[in-house]
């Protein structure tokens, strides 16, 4: 009601600043995504986003936005440390550094044969997928957590769960250094400790695919994406940890709302002054929780590394192209109003997408850009993107994360009715596993945007730039 969208240009939306809001919204999206997103709690989640305190530069709903745990999935907004600006638990989400990695092995798709079912079973058996699903007694359990959150991907290469040459291909090499694995409940931590290397709940999975189009050889045959290439591609979070960590901060920063007098258009929204203590503490269990997935993601390739060995032979060996994290805040340098200034950005279902050249990115990839992974759905497709000057200049060097939820997991079950899943996907040639049938229903294609109706706005609005299309051949599913 009252949130009306201007249109800027064929890609861009700006929700003028009203009531409130310290500053403009800026949704992108093009005329098809426009109309999923018009009217939808999402725009009304911007215009909360742009009433914190210490918001700058505009609130962004990339293409793929949808409604969200206060701040929009899809969502990109930094705050000022020096005026008030907030961290907020909901602007990084329940799944603390979900992201995103992407392997690729010397191989072409082709060289499969009929090796996929035996593949995707031998991942099914070895890897736990699903809901709460951990490892029980074996291998990855009792860890040493302190040093796992400390550490990050670092750690894991260490105790055997990955290759030295993986960390470079990581953000943050796989470490984000201010992790304070104190400021973690023993709750959180008790939750973690047996799922280290597990998939999780149905939107994450483990998806064997294939470079299908090609938009730029360089860039291609430089990330290792030849046309053909078959690729495995890595989607989870941080698990129960993450999800303690962000309801136990939850609860404090709700407390520390009311102590600063700040007010809320949602209480989804509970945050606080980055200066003020229980800003640090979040900070350092958030980051402690970010560790925990990157050494996830790591321990899952390393399961999956050993499968394909013993599937496919060692010359399958899978390298890594790049992983990213779409649920984070961090502290980074970024023009605003003109000015270059130290802010934090929150990417709650948003990818970092840094311009060619930023110091941040590995040595060799540097004068590409940074890889954004934007999986979109387990029949259509996926792509791979770098980031660009664009990016930097105008949404704080960030992209979209994915296609984006068109229906709600309810809505997509109602689709699924009556239906034999099993035979659609089958028709589809996707061998596909999942820990129960309701996650297929949930998961349905229909259920996301067209991914590719995201990319299209993303490379024409200039904030990515195309480098290939994947396919998927066969997917694990939480
Ligand atoms: P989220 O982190 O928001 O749960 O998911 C990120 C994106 O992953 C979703 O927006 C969706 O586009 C994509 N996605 C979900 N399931 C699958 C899948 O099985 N395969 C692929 N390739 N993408 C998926
Ligand atoms: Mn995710
Ligand atoms: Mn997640």
């Amino acid at each position: 009601e009252g949130l009306e969208l201007e249109r800027l240009d064929s890609c861009r939306w700006r929700l003028p600043r009203q009531g409130r809001m310290q500053v403009d919204g800026l949704i992108f999206a093009n005329d098809a995504l426009i109309e999923d997103i018009r009217d939808t709690e999402a725009v009304r989640q911007v215009a909360n986003v742009a009433c914190l305190p210490g918001v700058v530069g505009r609130s962004i709903g990339m293409p793929d936005i949808h409604w969200g745990f206060g701040f929009p999935i899809g969502g990109v907004a930094a705050f000022d440390p020096d005026q008030g600006g907030v961290i907020s638990p909901g602007g990084v989400g329940y799944d603390i550094n979900c992201g995103v990695r992407l392997l690729r092995t010397p191989l072409q798709a082709e060289d499969l044969g009929a090796h996929l079912p035996r593949l995707m079973d031998r991942l099914f058996e070895r890897i736990p997928a699903g809901m709460g699903r951990g490892y029980g007694d074996t291998l990855l359990r009792n860890r040493d957590m302190r040093r796992l959150l400390r550490e990050g991907a670092a750690w894991a290469v260490e105790v055997g769960l990955g290759e030295p040459e993986d960390l470079a291909r990581i953000e943050d090499r796989g470490c984000l250094p201010g992790a304070d694995p104190e400021a973690v409940s023993d709750r959180a931590i008790q939750r973690g400790r047996d799922q280290v290397g597990t998939v999780g709940s149905g939107n994450h999975f483990i998806e064997i695919g294939c470079v299908d189009d090609v938009y730029d050889e360089a860039a291609a045959r430089r990330l290792g994406l030849e046309a053909g290439t078959l690729t495995v591609m890595i989607h989870s979070g941080s698990r129960g940890l993450g999800h303690q960590v962000c309801d136990d901060f939850l609860v404090t920063m709700e407390r520390i709302t009311g102590r600063n007098g700040i007010e809320l258009p949602d209480r989804q929204l509970a945050c606080a002054p980055l200066s003020c203590s229980a800003a640090r503490d979040y900070l350092g269990a958030m980051q402690a929780a970010a560790n925990f997935a990157y050494v996830n993601r790591q321990a899952m390739t390393q399961q999956v590394r050993r499968v394909f060995a013993e599937v496919l032979g060692e010359e399958a060996h899978l390298e890594l192209v790049y992983d990213v994290s779409h649920n984070i805040a961090k502290f980074e340098r970024h023009r605003v109003d003109g000015e270059e200034r130290e802010v934090c950005v929150h990417r709650k279902g948003a990818t970092r997408a840094f311009p060619p050249g930023h110091p941040e990115l590995p040595e060799d990839l540097r004068g590409l850009g940074q890889p954004v992974l934007l999986p979109g759905d387990m029949t259509r497709y996926s792509y791979v993107l770098l980031g660009t000057q664009g990016a930097y200049a105008e949404t704080f060097g960030s992209c979209a994360h994915g296609a984006g939820r068109r229906l709600s997991r309810r809505q997509a079950k109602r689709a699924a009715e009556g239906r034999d899943l099993d035979a659609e996907l089958a028709e589809a040639g996707i061998e596909v596993r999942a820990s129960s049938r309701q996650t297929v229903a949930e998961e349905l294609a229909e259920a996301y945007k067209d991914v590719s109706d995201v990319v299209d706005v993303v490379a024409h609005a200039g904030i990515g730039r195309r480098v290939a299309r994947l396919r998927p051949l066969g997917v694990l599913k939480g």
